[in-house]
């Protein structure tokens, strides 16, 4: 990597939610609970999962009283804050699906997956939700000779959870460069079932929409703690007859939940609107997603107004699962972000970074999302997306309908519905764990950057212990 000083705009902002917000600004909030209420369903959370969820309940059944119950503002969270993969990467390990339910099961889920992509697509353009979307794909990008390997031997057991020929495309270098050219790219796969949207336009336009359905969405009210049929806020008590937990990476900070799902911080930056040479020395004309195959992998998004947004891991996790709401970006994982855009297009260096911004998403001990119901208690979740949360929350959107609606269907069907997952260890091990595993993943990436031509020993280790 070059050891050029970054350049870093002096009017870099650092957090402020995310850079998305910053075309249309941070929402006018909504007002808060006014005090106890009763309600048919409860939806904790404002983002992706309990919009859906309300979405496609409405849609159902219109008479039913829904209140969605969201400490900051609706998209405050992963939602209004991600890197706009809107793809269909499945949102765990397959492989584990498949273990406990059959490897048709994961192809179903699979299966369902790519269906989901279209799904959002359908319902932004009959709801009129403008959020930047155009489905170019998504490339996985090999630029070192062990990514290469692990592409390759990845490919057999991605056609048996169901990615077709159709479905996932090997693209050698050239057949790269004509898309997108990446310095030192050894070649990739393309998938048509990826879509890049713009994340605060998807969470502000689903929060709209609902509300105008009858959806009542409190905002400035914390849920201080879920109990069956109940959820308490700093405002009153909501009852419910169901209460629907739809907090991903912030499900640590309720009461009783602290090991549940990990924490794990995303941090992004943006680059300034690329210059023409820029532009034209990348040759990246239409909306493809883009990541490496590193182990501490990067996500790549060309905005729609013609900037570059990179994110990747940098801080993974804080000490006793706490969560910064703010959203800053640490000075020492901007400059890591910008060597690894640097890396992949050469022509970047010198441009400014115009915004960076972190967030959390909900990491499961077993790495797999899941989705529940509890006729008896009420209590019902969703999430532990791993960082595949844009399409799957609506996936589990239609799913908690179903099983709301006590309609059993092909969804509640599927691997990923009502798992027993065994919680985090307590601290420090979870600290000293997630810590010394990144610091494992860079390494092995460090490792094989020096021309090692297979997986390093160090990455096969650490998945093994983390379970990846
Ligand atoms: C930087 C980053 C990049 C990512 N990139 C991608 C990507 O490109 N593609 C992809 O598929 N996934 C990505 N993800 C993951 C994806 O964004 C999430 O999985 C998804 O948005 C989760 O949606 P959610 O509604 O479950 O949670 P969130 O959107 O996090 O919503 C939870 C909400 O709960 C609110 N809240 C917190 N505590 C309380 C409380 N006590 N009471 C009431 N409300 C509370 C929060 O304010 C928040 O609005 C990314 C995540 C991050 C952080």
């Amino acid at each position: 990597m070059s050891e050029t000083t970054p350049a870093i705009s002096p009017a870099l902002v650092n957090g402020d939610v995310s850079f998305w917000y910053r075309e249309s600004g941070i929402p006018a909030r909504r007002p808060a609970l006014p005090g106890d209420l009763d309600v048919d369903v409860a939806l904790v959370g404002g983002g992706y999962t309990s919009l859906w969820t309300a979405y496609y309940l409405k849609k159902a059944q219109p008479d039913l009283r829904i209140a969605v119950l969201e400490k900051e503002f609706a998209g405050f969270g992963a939602s209004g804050r991600n890197g706009g993969w809107l793809s269909a990467e499945p949102p765990g390990q397959m492989r584990r699906y498949a273990k406990a339910h059959g490897p048709a099961s994961a192809v179903a889920l699979q299966r369902e997956m790519f269906s989901s992509v279209d799904e959002v697509i359908r319902v932004a353009g009959e709801e009129g939700i403008d959020a930047d979307i155009q489905k170019d794909g998504l490339l996985h990008v090999a630029t070192n000779a062990a990514q290469q390997r692990r592409l390759r031997e990845r490919l057999p057991s991605l056609r048996a959870e169901g990615w077709s020929e159709n479905d996932l495309v090997e693209l050698d270098r050239d057949q790269l460069a004509e898309r997108v050219r990446v310095a030192g790219a050894r070649g990739a796969h393309w998938s048509p079932h990826c879509a890049r949207i713009q994340p605060a336009k998807l969470v502000r336009g689903l929060a709209d929409v609902v509300e105008r359905m009858g959806v009542a969405v409190y905002e400035g009210t914390e849920v201080t703690e879920i109990r069956p049929h109940q959820a308490v806020t700093v405002h009153g008590t909501v009852r419910a007859t169901y209460v629907i937990r739809a907090l991903e990476g912030f499900t640590a900070s309720l009461r009783g939940h602290r090991r549940v799902w990990l924490p794990m911080n995303s941090s992004m930056i943006v680059t300034e609107h690329l210059p023409t040479h820029v532009r034209e020395e990348i040759g990246w004309r239409g909306a493809e997603l883009l990541g490496d195959e590193a182990h501490s992998y990067c996500y790549v998004q060309r905005t729609a107004d013609g900037r570059i947004a990179i994110g990747g891991r940098g801080i993974p996790y804080m000490f006793g699962s706490h969560v910064d709401q703010r959203g800053e970006t640490r000075a020492a994982t901007q400059v890591q972000l910008q060597a690894v855009l640097r890396q992949l297009f050469p022509s970047t260096e010198g441009l400014a970074i115009d915004h960076t911004w972190s967030g959390v998403l909900g990491v499961p001990r077993d790495w797999c999302a899941t989705v529940h119901l509890d006729e008896k208690t009420g209590l019902g979740w969703a999430g532990g997306y791993v960082g595949h949360g844009v399409t799957t929350t609506n996936l589990a959107g239609r799913t908690l309908r179903d099983l709301v609606l006590r309609q059993e269907t092909d969804l509640t069907r599927l691997p990923w519905v009502d798992r027993t997952v065994r919680g985090w260890e307590p601290e420090p091990l979870r600290w000293l764990g997630v810590r010394s595993l990144y610091v494992a993943y860079r390494a092995a990436d460090r490792h094989e950057n020096t021309g090692l031509g297979r997986t390093s020993v160090i990455a096969r280790l650490a998945d093994v212990i983390s379970g990846r």
